[in-house]
């Protein structure tokens, strides 16, 4: 058999060309970074979660109707997806500052945002990923004026659902990233949600008592990592309650056993 091809390695991620054109095998790495690559690591079982993590998120984005390129699950590290272009920005949804935000303006973290704040960043890592407004990404013809709007109504449904979700498990939604890509049907294209939600890209922090259950422990140093992810795992129902990365309940085998 030959070795399937490498498209790209990311810092958290490697994309493979997929079994049909137009598809392609996302694999999770346990690999962490922070600052630009500036702080490496590992946590150990990430991959695994944040594979299952995303995988529950895009499903149920796509049954409300939030075009995304998750196709299936193919094994703890694996999933298939569509194959898109990428727009190069990372959409940030803040409902709470934190981070940068509270760097930049000074803002105490926790404090809640008058209300919900969509920032875009180009992503270019030899730039550290600045900052942009929408008249550069209109002005650099990174994205055009109907797919930014198309990109700014679906964060803003990602973020009311993904609020109410994580909300009923007791987790406060902070703030997230997110990317997009494009799609071409003949000379049409349109813009559906990409790479990953899980931990690694979101500020998750329990309701109760503020603990952060997202990579931040890894940034800041605060330890326990692993169990933080596994956390939220739990809480959303996949893992069982005992259970360590290898025991990501496997939901098709799980509805086998029950015979449905
Ligand atoms: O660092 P900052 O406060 O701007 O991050 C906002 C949110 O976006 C955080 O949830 C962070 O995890 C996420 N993010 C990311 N990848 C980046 C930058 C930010 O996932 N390159």
């Amino acid at each position: 058999m030959s070795r399937r091809r490498q498209i790209y390695e990311g810092k958290a991620k490697i994309l493979y060309e997929g079994p049909e054109p137009g598809t392609l095998i996302q694999y999770f790495k346990d690999d962490a970074t922070a600052f630009n690559a500036q702080k490496k690591g590992t946590i150990q079982g990430k991959g695994v979660i944040n594979n299952r993590i995303s995988e529950y998120v895009f499903t149920r984005l796509n049954h409300i109707g939030v075009p995304n390129h998750f196709i299936r699950r193919l094994n703890m590290r694996e999933q298939l997806v569509r194959q898109v272009e990428i727009i190069p920005i990372e959409v940030v949804v803040r409902n709470v500052a934190a981070g940068s935000i509270s760097k930049r303006l000074g803002i105490p973290e926790g404090e809640m945002l008058p209300h919900t704040l969509i920032e875009y960043y180009y992503k270019d890592d030899a730039l550290g990923d600045p900052m942009v407004a929408e008249e550069h990404i209109a002005c650099f013809g990174w994205a055009n004026h109907d797919e930014m709007q198309d990109i700014a109504a679906m964060a803003i449904r990602v973020n009311d659902f993904m609020a109410g979700m994580f909300a009923a498990i007791n987790i406060r939604l902070v703030d997230f990233k997110l990317e997009f890509g494009r799609i071409w049907d003949g000379d049409y294209s349109r813009v559906i949600l990409a790479d990953e939600i899980s931990p690694d890209g979101c500020r998750l922090w329990d309701m109760v008592t503020g603990e952060k259950l997202d990579k931040d422990r890894f940034r800041r140093d605060l330890g326990g990592e692993e169990e933080a992810y596994q956390e939220v795992a739990r809480r959303l129902g996949l893992l069982q309650d005992d259970g360590g990365p290898s025991e990501v309940l496997d939901l098709s085998k799980h509805r086998k056993l029950r015979g449905k």
